[in-house]
């Protein structure tokens, strides 16, 4: 009786935790957050969509915990997951397609076809410059991990590509759910794909709203702004960025000005860290870790703007 008890008491406290892993937004959608510890590569948020039918999933993680979160979220569901939907290519989006697929055979993946030009270029450059850094145990624990389980999904890079290639507007039947997916060339990537799904007026964005820092590495600036003007043109109530919480029209209107301030001060004179503690606010932010991550990414991004590097992204 009294194992009974304790294994009663270990299961409530469960549940609570288990509940948190995926988050109601709006009816028949769920938020998957993605997280991001200190010394380790980030998860991008995952959303999942449910029709009468069947689930559609955007964004897939990077780690296998992100995964296992995906698959709880699934299986809750009790239905079939017919389609990934990824944002954009990064790592922290699409990694989980490996294992995702495996998993569900019938699932179809939609994504732009940047992510072609991405694997012999950004990627290709990026795995080629860690492993030798790699080898010279260059890069400490926890990170050398990290860099292992991206290369090894770069290994894969060809799985990752689409099923669907997204090449313009579309509106998709995901489970008898009917969802728009627009795409947004060089803008966060030379192509993003963004859903709105018009029975919640809910938005998901991927990484072209992303809370703190937008993370510009691949990005077009001046395409980047005109893709925030599509989003704010549609009538969402709320929008679901690539990473962090839900933002609610006015928040979003927020963070849009202080990314187009932050981008004016880039390409300004002003001390990168003005530019970036303006605009992001990282005192504000409780953990120090997070502060100091705001501030070293801002001002690494206004250095790659001020150089004009980024516009190399645009088109020509
Ligand atoms: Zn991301």
């Amino acid at each position: 009786m009294i194992a009974r008890a304790a294994l009663a008491l270990l299961i409530a406290l469960a549940l609570p935790a288990a509940a948190q892993e995926s988050e109601p937004v709006a009816p028949g959608i769920w938020l998957i957050e993605g997280g991001h510890e200190p010394g380790r590569q980030p998860d991008g948020n995952s959303v999942l969509i449910e029709g009468p039918h069947g689930l559609l999933l955007v964004d897939t993680g990077r780690h296998a915990s992100h995964a296992d979160k995906i698959e709880a979220a699934i299986a809750a569901r009790g239905k079939p997951l017919v389609r990934i939907v990824n944002t954009h290519w990064h790592l922290d989006h699409v990694s989980g397609n490996l294992t995702l697929k495996a998993k569900h055979p019938g699932v179809r993946v939609s994504a732009s076809d940047a992510i072609d030009e991405a694997l012999t270029g950004f990627l290709k450059r990026s795995a080629d410059s860690a492993r030798p850094a790699l080898e010279a145990g260059k890069i400490p624990e926890p990170m050398a991990s990290e860099v292992r389980g991206d290369l090894a999904t770069y290994a894969r890079g060809s799985e990752l590509r689409p099923d669907d290639a997204v090449r313009k507007d579309v509106t998709i039947d995901a489970g008898g759910r009917k969802l728009e997916l627009r795409l947004a060339r060089h803008a966060a990537t030379a192509g993003d794909v963004w859903l709105y799904d018009p029975s919640s007026r809910v938005l998901v964005a991927g990484d072209l709203v992303t809370d703190p820092v937008p993370f510009l590495d691949t990005a077009c600036p001046a395409g980047w702004l005109r893709a925030l003007d599509a989003l704010a043109a549609t009538p969402f109530v709320t929008l679901i960025p690539g990473h962090g919480k839900p933002m609610s029209r006015l928040v979003f209107q927020s963070w849009q000005s202080r990314f187009a301030r932050f981008l004016d001060c880039a390409r300004g004179k002003l001390k990168p860290s003005y530019c970036t503690t303006q605009m992001f606010d990282s005192t504000s932010r409780e953990v120090p870790a997070d502060q100091l991550r705001v501030l070293t990414m801002g001002s690494y991004y206004v250095e790659r703007i001020r150089s004009g590097e980024l516009d190399k992204n645009c088109p020509r």
